[in-house]
């Protein structure tokens, strides 16, 4: 937790320091709220919510008259956390109870898959439990072997096929080891390639089939990359519409002031954040907590 706030701290602190200094203003002009509302959308919080948290902010203002910084900072966080905390269910689904709990992880090739795998993968050992990553993005030898790097770094077996194969029949293979090693977890890296989009719906959906002859999937997990905005955002619109998605890991928070699309995605598509990445190495990975990533963004 104390990471996460120092990780975000750096990258995202600028937006919300902008955005305290406009709001402690003396006298709030129809101007200032503009920019306000701007600030927002340039963190990719997204029209609607931008909209709606400036409406909000207006009101409270009048109601309160407050100019004071730490009152300012309180309901603007109060604002952000509303934003966020829709009351949907952040919990990581990754006890199986008695067969191996199977996490399917989707996204756009580039976004973080495979170095979330291995990063979840180190987590997973660390608490003790025994991890088979599945490398079915078989379009790509080199995602393969970046897993099977990934499995060696963290303690995990990897299963792989030859170059070509059938994603599906290399998630099957992972799954039928996991429960042959009796092992906890099956984590599923999955091929990204925004080819059509209805092969890419065919491809995830066969994987989940496949896989679902012998366990349930537990979590089909989205990556998306938070410094691609709303053009990631419409990529990964287009993921969810292939499978359902369970949760959401946002990568590469480290490197951008743009946070805002927390708001924007759980909005999109009605699913939580659950994972945060945070930087390259195996353990920048952190699981979303609304009133630390709140904290960082307000410095
Ligand atoms: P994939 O194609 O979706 O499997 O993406 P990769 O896992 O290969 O990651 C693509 C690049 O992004 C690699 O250079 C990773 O090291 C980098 N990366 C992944 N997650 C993060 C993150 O949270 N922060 C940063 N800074 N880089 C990341």
């Amino acid at each position: 937790l104390v990471r996460l706030r120092a990780r975000l701290a750096r990258s995202q602190s600028t937006f919300g320091r902008s955005l305290l200094n406009l709001l402690s203003r003396d006298v709030l002009t129809d101007d200032d709220w503009d920019e306000i509302e701007d600030t927002l959308i340039t963190a990719d919080v997204g029209v609607t919510p931008a909209a709606q948290i400036v409406a909000d902010l207006r009101t409270q203002v009048k109601v309160l008259g407050t100019r004071d910084l730490v009152e300012v900072r309180s309901m603007l966080k109060d604002e952000l956390v509303k934003q966020i905390d829709t009351g949907m269910d952040r919990t990581l689904r990754t006890d199986g109870g008695g067969r191996p709990a199977v996490l399917m992880v989707v996204g756009v090739n580039g976004t973080g898959k495979t170095t979330t795998c291995g990063k979840l993968g180190r987590v997973l050992v660390g608490d003790g439990r025994t991890v088979v990553l599945g490398a079915a993005d078989t379009f790509r030898a080199a995602a393969a072997d970046q897993l099977e790097t990934w499995g060696s770094r963290v303690g995990a077996s990897v299963v792989r096929g030859q170059e070509g194969t059938d994603p599906a029949s290399v998630a099957f293979d992972a799954v039928a080891r996991g429960i042959a090693d009796s092992a906890d977890t099956v984590i599923v890296d999955t091929a990204g390639r925004l080819h059509t989009k209805t092969g890419l719906m065919d491809e995830l959906g066969k994987v989940k089939r496949v896989i679902e002859k012998q366990a349930p999937v537990d979590e089909v997990l989205l990556v998306l990359d938070a410094t691609t905005g709303q053009n990631g955002l419409r990529q990964a619109r287009v993921f969810a519409e292939a499978v359902a998605v369970t949760g959401i890991v946002l990568t590469k928070l480290d490197g951008t002031a743009k946070g805002g699309i927390v708001i924007a995605v759980q909005r999109e598509l009605g699913v939580p954040v659950k994972l945060v990445g945070l930087g390259e190495g195996p353990d920048d990975l952190a699981p979303f907590e609304t009133d630390a990533f709140v904290d960082a963004i307000l410095g």
